[in-house]
């Protein structure tokens, strides 16, 4: 049985999508005015997971994740530099994607974005205002929270104490509110600013509203599963449930899942502190994308992760690890004579590794029982006692890890040839006698060989290419 913690009821539930087999999920996406870092892809990853996890367990999921193309710091760099909001966020877009096949996250169905749904975010205001929910102040619309009786339920706080801006996405001039915990609908246009029609007058669109409205078009009214960072629960997801549920009187979603924080120096990273580090920067640093990707989901995501070079160090080594283990599973041969006790170890890893995913998405626990596997199967090896059919299980557990972690693991085929390392090393010693002409020699034939050779800050990387 699959178990999520649902920060809505602070406990840990059995999940049972609304209909059999299918699961709709939401996830808040990045906000386009620069680079997403290192912390927001923890977040990205691990949501990944949790969608490659239900896949693997059978179910067809239809993911969503919006992009924010306008919010109040696009509008300043807009402004700054005297360019569109496009002119903006569209390189920052495409530079999410490429983040996102580098890291090997699955593409949502949609990707809406902000700037493309403004109908719906104001007809979605329509409603509550019919509803009696809202008040106009200066051109700006806000929502009057004390009407929402369940306001508080998911972040756990007592309305009474809660004071807007608290996660420093609210604009500091919203001072014609008729009560501070109240929060923007839509945003009254200033001078020189992107602004759409509506009927409540010029404006541009709250950021909460954003979500409530495309998830609504993309999901329908209710769905299974929305997640976030830990910094989205209050105001943002709060706000999304406020502004969702008393239009539709059904509830937002039935399993709310938050990310902890990644943290650098013991600090959150995050983009106003200016601690962050992106994809690029790691990927120039000679880092992998997969070593990443293992680091992130090697914590259990309720937990907090702290980037540090040792932790970067350790994902590289256990993934070595893996590596090397799925080589020698590929290359060695079974022993004619199993030993039943090599074969049991196998099911007693693979049946670990399932259980703790199910049990809310332990990846620390399931990494656990993968490394439980490889001692136990490398001993038997060793030993001569493992088995075909232990051999194939423990290459099936290897694939159900590559396939719920999204990590390929270096197989044979995929390493250099002892002919080929040996070109690599002469061409590395005569770049470092700074003799070119023979460095050169060694990479034209490496070439010959199918062998591409990329220098980075970090050391060379290779790749294998067709020939012919
Ligand atoms: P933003 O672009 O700021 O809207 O953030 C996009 C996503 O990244 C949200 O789900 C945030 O909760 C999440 N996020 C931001 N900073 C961090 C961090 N340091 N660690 C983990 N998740 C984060
Ligand atoms: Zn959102």
């Amino acid at each position: 049985m699959i178990r999520f913690h649902n920060t809505l009821t602070r406990s840990s539930e059995p999940f049972e999508p609304r209909v059999a087999g299918k699961v709709g999920l939401y996830t808040c996406g990045p906000t386009v005015y620069s680079h997403a870092h290192i912390g927001n892809f923890r977040t990205f990853v691990w949501e990944d997971l949790l969608r490659r996890f239900l896949e693997a367990r059978g179910f067809a999921v239809d993911h969503v994740m919006n992009i924010t193309d306008v919010d109040d710091k696009i509008i300043a760099a807009a402004v700054e530099r005297k360019a569109s909001l496009e002119e903006v966020t569209s390189p920052f877009t495409e530079a999410f994607f490429e983040d996102l096949d580098r890291l090997g996250i699955k593409r949502a169905r949609v990707f809406p974005r902000a700037t493309e749904h403004v109908p719906d975010m104001v007809s979605l205001i329509q409603r509550l205002e019919a509803a009696g929910l809202t008040y106009g102040s200066e051109g700006s619309v806000y929502y009057r929270i004390a009407r929402f009786p369940g306001y508080g339920r998911l972040s756990g706080k007592d309305p009474a104490d809660l004071v807007a801006g608290a996660s420093g996405r609210v604009d500091a001039d919203e001072y014609s509110k008729d009560d501070v915990r109240d929060f923007a609908l839509w945003k009254a246009a200033r001078p020189g600013e992107p602004a759409w029609d509506a009927p409540f007058g010029r404006g541009r669109p709250g950021w909460h509203i954003e979500c409530s409205a495309m998830s609504m078009r993309y999901l329908g009214e209710s769905f299974d599963i929305h997640t976030g960072g830990v910094d989205n629960i209050f105001p943002h997801h709060e706000n999304e449930i406020a502004q969702s549920e008393a239009a539709t009187g059904q509830p937002l979603a039935r399993y709310w899942l938050h990310a902890a924080h990644l943290i650098v120096g013991g600090e959150k990273m995050s983009k106003s502190r200016g601690n962050f580090f992106t994809l690029r920067d790691l990927l120039d640093r000679g880092e992998e994308a997969r070593s990443l990707r293992y680091l992130l989901l090697s914590v259990h995501y309720r937990r907090v992760l702290d980037l540090t070079d040792e932790s970067m160090a350790a994902a590289r080594q256990n993934l070595a690890r893996l590596d090397d283990f799925a080589h020698r599973l590929a290359e060695a041969a079974p022993a004619a004579a199993g030993d039943p006790r090599a074969q049991a170890a196998v099911t007693a890893a693979a049946r670990r590794f399932h259980a703790s995913l199910d049990d809310d998405l332990n990846t620390s626990g399931a990494l656990g029982a993968l490394f439980e596997l490889v001692r136990e199967t490398n001993a038997a090896l060793d030993g001569e006692q493992a088995g075909a059919e232990a051999m194939a299980a423990a290459l099936a557990l290897l694939s159900d890890f590559e396939a719920i972690f999204g990590i390929r693991l270096g197989r044979a085929g995929e390493s250099l040839s002892g002919e080929e390392e040996a070109l690599l090393r002469t061409r590395e010693d005569a770049r470092s006698r700074k003799d070119y002409g023979a460095a050169d020699a060694a990479r034209a034939r490496l070439l010959e060989l199918g062998i591409v050779l990329e220098d980075t800050p970090g050391g060379t990387r290779w790749k294998r290419v067709r020939r012919g």
